[in-house]
């Protein structure tokens, strides 16, 4: 963590009300002032909850006065430009970004891609936080073209090719994660199905992780959802990332879980043989396949 002066404020007691000004940023994630820095920044209608708000613009702002979203939409576009840290580009998102947060509402600025109403294949994967390993694939979540959530683990060394997990839910087993790269590739292609991701995190692990023939299949069927929520709609809130978004969508994620839970779950699993443990990380990598499909019907419903 970096020094962030209200955070030092907070910690010493002092009176809130004449604490530094918030700049929310990854940092306030591990910081136990986040809630409450939240929840101030959302009541003040703060400057900081904008998308496309970098420190450099947020100083320059803030220098200037312009703390709040209805002083920033007191500005045009244009004049924003003047700031450090604002071109056009950023200018223009800050403002619909304004816009929505002034009127509590997601803001439409593009109609939805007529492919996102096509059958397709929602797909999230979880890598290896080992030292050394790190970007190998040890789960896919995704869903078919009936749109039910399918498993799949990696698991050299279990002797079949499936298990049923406490809760019921089947996990398929492959023993490496070409194997469920190609698994992939063939079902996508049997189907004629783009596969969507959230980001560029998982086409790119794939291309650094599948064969090259799979790769040539999967290259051009994979879409990035993120980009097309990016050019079609901004909503009332900072940040895109799939919780963020499924959490304005009133979708909930499993309590405490993330990437690095789940990934402990699974190692303990390997180790320990621990089905509970297991069936926590796939309720977690579910659950981001099932924010994905959550966040399209929204998209499409918006659209209408
Ligand atoms: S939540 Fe962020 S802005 Fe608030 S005190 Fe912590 S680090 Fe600072």
């Amino acid at each position: 963590m970096n020094g962030c002066a209200r955070r030092v404020w907070l910690n010493q007691r002092r009176d809130p009300a004449n604490a530094p000004p918030i700049y929310l940023c990854d940092e306030c994630h591990f910081c136990r002032w986040n809630d409450q820095c939240h929840t101030t920044a959302e009541a003040e209608k703060n400057i900081t909850l904008l998308n496309g708000m970098s420190r450099r613009a947020w100083e320059s702002l803030t220098a200037a006065g312009i703390t709040t979203v209805d002083q920033l939409l007191s500005h045009t576009v244009e004049s924003l430009c003047q700031f450090n840290g604002i071109g056009m580009a950023t200018a223009r998102q800050m403002h619909t970004s304004a816009r929505a947060i002034q009127n509590g509402d997601a803001i439409l600025l593009a109609p939805v891609p007529d492919e996102l109403r096509r059958p397709h294949l929602m797909l999230d994967i979880e890598t290896s936080l080992d030292f050394g390993n790190e970007g190998q694939p040890w789960s896919f979540g995704w869903s078919d073209v009936q749109g039910n959530l399918q498993a799949m683990i990696v698991a050299k060394y279990f002797e079949g090719d499936h298990l049923l997990l406490p809760d019921g839910r089947r996990v398929q087993i492959v023993e490496h994660y070409t194997d469920a790269w190609r698994m992939l590739a063939e079902y996508a292609a049997a189907h004629d199905l783009k596969i969507y991701h959230w980001s560029g995190f998982d086409a790119s692990v794939m291309k650094q992780t599948a064969a090259p023939d799979v790769v040539e299949v999967l290259s051009p069927r994979m879409k990035d959802l993120l980009h097309i929520f990016k050019q079609t709609v901004m909503l009332p809130v900072r940040g895109r990332s799939i919780k963020k978004v499924a959490a304005y969508l009133g979708y909930a994620y499993p309590p405490e879980s993330d990437y690095r839970q789940a990934w402990n779950d699974y190692q303990l699993w390997m180790l320990e043989n621990d089905d509970e443990a297991l069936a926590r990380a796939m309720a977690y990598q579910l659950a981001d396949v099932e924010a994905m499909l959550i966040a399209r019907d929204w998209l499409i419903k918006r659209n209408a």
